[in-house]
């Protein structure tokens, strides 16, 4: 049977395919599949240099199969320009190791798109936890890269909307820090989409496929 894909989590369950954020707490282990990046919160009290190290060499031990979270947010007040450079930083070793990036975006669509562009990125990015309306949708999509849904799919007419419209071969599910299950998502989405649970599992899978390659065991569930 075809695993769910939970592309993003802060609470790992250990089942499924999980894509789970290794930030502080979380302990690494070969069975499982991580990312790691400076997220946006983080910048003013890191070692800015020897995290973006720390993202090469987990790369290079092949500990991580995404950069992130990494991005822009327009409401913290981090300097712009510092987070623009920081996240500019990862997406140059997001080139040069075509490792995809999960994408936290808080108003900042339009700069990260422009980002996008500026550096000639080829390497799909993820945004995560999409709560935008239908153009910006389009607009991510037109750059080549992907919408991964969370909790937010669960109530928000709006966001239903924009998941049920966007093309599934450019979609993930995610869980993120919330305590909801990856299995409850999944159902609102084949709900949302009209189509079955397992269409919908196969469709995912194969992005996830499409993306990172068998690089995670295989569970039967
Ligand atoms: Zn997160």
């Amino acid at each position: 049977m075809i695993s769910y894909i939970n592309i993003h989590t802060h609470k790992p369950e250990y089942q499924n395919i999980e894509l789970i954020d290794l930030a502080t707490g979380i302990i690494w282990d070969l069975r499982w599949t991580y990312s790691f990046g400076l997220h946006p919160w983080n910048i003013e009290t890191s070692d800015i240099d020897s995290d973006l190290d720390k993202i090469e060499k987990l790369i290079e031990e092949k500990k991580i199969v995404a950069i992130g979270e990494a991005g822009i947010d327009r409401v913290i007040q981090t300097n712009i320009d510092l987070q623009k450079q920081v996240f500019m930083e990862q997406v140059s070793i997001s080139e040069q190791f075509k490792i995809p990036i999960i994408i936290h975006c808080v108003k900042a669509w339009a700069d990260l798109s422009e980002i996008r562009k500026q550096t000639k990125a080829k390497t799909p990015w993820i945004y995560h936890g999409f709560t935008g309306n239908l153009h910006t949708a389009q607009q991510i999509r037109l750059d080549g890269n992907y919408l991964s849904f969370g909790k937010a799919l669960l109530l928000n007419p709006k966001v239903q909307d924009v998941f049920a419209s966007f093309p599934i071969e450019k979609i993930f599910l995610e869980t993120d820090d919330s305590d909801e299950k990856i299995e409850t998502i999944y159902e609102k989405a084949s709900e949302l989409r009209g189509i079955s649970l397992v269409e919908l599992k196969e469709s995912i899978y194969s992005n996830y496929i499409t993306l990172f390659g068998k690089s995670h065991i295989i569970i039967d569930s």
